[in-house]
């Protein structure tokens, strides 16, 4: 039985959670606490930043308090902060790190996209005049709601900060989304573009699939590089790795 702390936020964590807890180890998982009703995890959870000391030193000295024997980095590919943190964490404290890292999602035949290095790049490689149907989450919409040029839409799981502009309104949905319901909304809300992270995961992937059926342009965001620990790319994989390399 294994001490094991997920830095979590994600479905693939909560799915690790419950495979790990249920295979007899001590489960913490820790959120960062943005959303206010966030989905439950097995096992015990831990709720907010460990900045006390400074990020990392403060992950190091919950590590090390805890006696956490492996660090699983389950959080969303586009979370850079933390894993960073994390990284630097294991190094002064010489725990156990595995990095989930799931499979970014790949260009199809069909598809058009505009890769771009990040959410600001994205508003403003946007045609004059674009509808865009923004799906980054709520954190980032500055930039696209600054271009008075744009009208569009912003779905994400709770509401944006910002007052919005005319032109502009929010959807709030949780995914999984189905394709059907992402082509009726792309279709008949007349979006020219899609803003989207390339998260990777079948949470959200259907979005991809409505675009390139109706021809709709993406505008995707490269994910911020990820380094350190013991890569794994699948729930599989990493616990395989648990169980050969316990
Ligand atoms: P971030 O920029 O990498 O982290 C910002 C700060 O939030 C970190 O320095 C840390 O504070 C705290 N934090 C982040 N994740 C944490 C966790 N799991 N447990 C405890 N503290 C955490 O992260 P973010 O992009 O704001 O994402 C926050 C959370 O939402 C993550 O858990 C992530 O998995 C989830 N999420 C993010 C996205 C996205 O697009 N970014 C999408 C879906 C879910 P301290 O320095 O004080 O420790």
């Amino acid at each position: 039985m294994k001490k094991i702390l997920i830095l979590g936020g994600t479905r693939d964590a909560r799915i690790i959670a419950r495979n790990l807890h249920r295979s007899g180890h001590d489960v913490t998982t820790s959120l960062a606490g943005v959303t206010q009703t966030p989905q439950q995890p097995d096992g015990k959870v831990r709720i907010g930043g460990f900045g006390g000391f400074g990020g990392a030193r403060g992950l190091g000295a919950y590590l090390s308090e805890q006696a956490i024997d492996v660090l699983i980095d389950a959080t969303h590919p586009f979370a850079a902060v933390i894993s960073r943190n994390a990284e630097a964490a294991v190094h002064m404290t010489g725990v156990r790190h595995l990095r989930f890292e799931r499979p970014a999602w790949e260009m199809q035949a069909g598809d058009t996209w505009i890769e771009v290095e990040n959410v600001a790049a994205a508003a403003r490689v946007l045609p004059q005049g674009s509808r865009v149907l923004v799906t980054i989450g709520r954190k980032e919409v500055a930039p696209f709601l600054k271009r008075s040029d744009l009208s569009g839409l912003i779905r994400s799981i709770e509401a944006p900060d910002e007052v919005l502009p005319p032109g502009w309104c929010v959807l709030l949905e949780r995914p999984p989304f189905t394709v059907e319901d992402e082509i009726a909304l792309l279709r008949d809300g007349g979006f020219s573009s899609l803003v989207s992270k390339n998260s990777g995961g079948d949470e959200t992937a259907a979005k991809l699939v409505a675009a390139r059926h109706l021809g709709v342009p993406i505008v995707m965001v490269r994910r911020p590089v990820k380094s350190g620990g013991e890569r794994v790319t699948s729930v599989a994989e990493l616990a395989v790795r648990l169980a050969i390399f316990p």
